[in-house]
């Protein structure tokens, strides 16, 4: 008896099991959906003490 898991990306239900090769997902689509996602929040992380131009002295 296969369990039935709820896909990361979109809530479905999704029956885990060697037949569905893209577990915990529905499909391959929210797979990717879900590691682009993963991916923009990984790229995000580094942005933040921007030099804000027009605010405080220039450097030189
Ligand atoms: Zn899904």
């Amino acid at each position: 008896m296969a369990a039935i898991v709820a896909c990361p990306t979109c809530a479905a239900e999704v029956e885990w099991s060697p037949a569905n090769p893209f577990r915990p997902f529905c499909s391959e689509r929210c797979k990717l959906i879900d590691l682009g996602a993963w991916a923009d929040e990984r790229y995000r992380v580094p942005v933040k003490d921007e030099p804000d131009p027009g605010s405080g002295n220039p450097p030189t």
